[in-house]
């Protein structure tokens, strides 16, 4: 998140004069920055630290093995090997990248832990999978000079937004000299030269070669090796996570798992609701997790978020739907940050006037999209946001323009029929 903050300053600084502002060519030192992410790291790891000793809770630095279901081994970073009793345990041990899997990959790519500790920006990098991580960080490394590109083997990136919200950032990743192949399934390996390795890649049924600087491995699996809860019985999901019910308790009596060991999500929203839902349930009471409205979002300049149904969704759902759109250009804040480009998007029931999904694109887009969250999981209509004084001028005034543009008369843009 610092790396993609530090682009986005840049740009503004870049975009400096048009507000008048002038002075010397702006750079960012990777090493300066990656020292600002480390500061920023060691101050919330503290806080937790110094939260968890006001709770009272113990820490043990170590690493687990569940031996049965009541009794856990750890091997602790002194030294020291414990056996811990407990009557009830949750995991919640995370993901860990993926190992180098492709044939000929003998140390070719790196993965995503590797790439945040580069020290400058390679000349070019190519990112296998094109999810919210590997968008980020072909901005990020775009910004800082590097040729950047981003494989996705379906057929489009971030499926949990909608295709129109989609198509605009994959546009504007093309504007901004980012390349997206989808439909791109990476093969093999081969060492390259000059410097560059080898990927060969099927895009749309054609074989050919891309060679990058710098190849990066996105996916994670998840972190139950050596855990030892296979040997106790816990099943896993589809995903390869381990399985869970509502209450986030696995196949195993009194064994919790939540976060992203479960795989259900890979956020950390979800994995604070997955947490907060386990420990509920350990501590007495009766909590289910509910997953509607999780956002989904990418900190690509311009940033895009969504949550809920797309619209292709929702039809094949079967819900008569209506839509309300929004363009950025049409908002007054964005014009002032000179930030005109995206858009929001509704997905309304027709029959109920229920928030279905939202979906958009544009800047702080993620930060924005809290109210229509809100809406969504309260069941609200656009009607009960259009009914929301919005500060103007706001980016969040979009969302009022879009609900109200789902009921055909925005204000701030023409809707035929109004
Ligand atoms: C590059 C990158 C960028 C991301 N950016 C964002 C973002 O901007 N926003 C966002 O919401 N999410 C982001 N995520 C995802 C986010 O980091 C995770 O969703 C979140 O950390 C999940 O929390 P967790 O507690 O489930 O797992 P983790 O935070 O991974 O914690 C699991 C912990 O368990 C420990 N552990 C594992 N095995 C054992 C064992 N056997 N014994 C003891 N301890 C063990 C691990 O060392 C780790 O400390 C990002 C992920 C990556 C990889």
């Amino acid at each position: 998140m610092v790396m993609a903050k530090a682009v986005e300053v840049l740009e503004q600084v870049k975009n400096a004069k048009d507000y008048g502002i002038s002075f010397g060519e702006a750079t960012i030192n990777l090493e300066k920055l990656n020292a600002r992410k480390k500061t920023v790291t060691k101050i919330h790891v503290g806080g937790v630290k110094s939260l968890l000793e006001a709770y009272g809770v113990e820490v043990i630095q170590g690493a687990a093995r569940f031996l049965s279901s009541s009794l856990i081994d750890v091997v602790g970073l002194d030294g020291i090997r414990r056996g811990l009793k407990v009557r009830r345990a949750i995991i919640a041990s995370g993901t860990a990248s993926a190992p180098a899997y492709l044939t000929g990959d003998t140390g070719l790519s790196i993965d995503t832990d590797q790439l945040l500790e580069v020290s400058a920006a390679p000349p070019s990098i190519l990112l296998i999978g094109g999810g919210a991580t590997a968008l980020t960080f072909a901005t990020i490394f775009s910004s800082l000079g590097s040729k950047a590109t981003v494989i996705e083997e379906s057929d489009r990136v971030l499926p949990e937004i909608d295709q129109e919200i989609t198509d605009l950032l994959q546009r504007e990743l093309k504007k901004n000299k980012i390349q997206v192949l989808t439909s791109a399934k990476p093969l093999r390996f081969f060492e390259g030269s000059g410097g560059e390795a080898e990927l060969e890649v099927e895009v749309k049924g054609e074989k050919t070669k891309l060679k990058a600087a710098c190849i990066v491995r996105t996916a994670r699996l998840p972190n139950i090796e050596g855990l030892g809860v296979l040997e106790i019985g816990v099943a896993l999901n589809d995903h390869g996570g381990i399985m869970t019910d509502a209450a986030m308790e696995t196949s195993v009596t009194s064994i919790f798992a939540a976060g992203d060991v479960t795989m259900n999500h890979l956020s950390t929203p979800v994995a604070y609701a997955e947490g907060l839902v386990a420990a509920a349930n350990i501590a007495g009471k009766k909590a289910t997790i509910n997953y509607s409205a999780i956002p989904c979002w990418s900190n690509t300049i311009p940033a895009v978020c969504g949550a809920g149904l797309t619209e292709a969704e929702a039809k094949a759902k079967g819900y008569a739907i209506r839509i309300g759109r929004f363009p950025m250009a049409a908002n007054g804040m964005a014009t002032v940050l000179g930030r005109r480009t995206g858009m929001v998007k509704m997905v309304i029931d027709e029959k109920y006037g229920q928030i279905l999904g939202v979906h958009v694109m544009g800047h702080n887009a993620p930060e924005l999209v809290h109210e229509v969250l809100l809406a969504m999981r309260s069941e609200l209509t656009p009607l009960d946001i259009a009914d929301v004084f919005h500060v103007h001028p706001s980016l969040s005034e979009a969302f009022w323009d879009a609900a109200n543009a789902a009921d055909g008369a925005s204000i701030n843009s023409f809707s035929p029929g109004a």
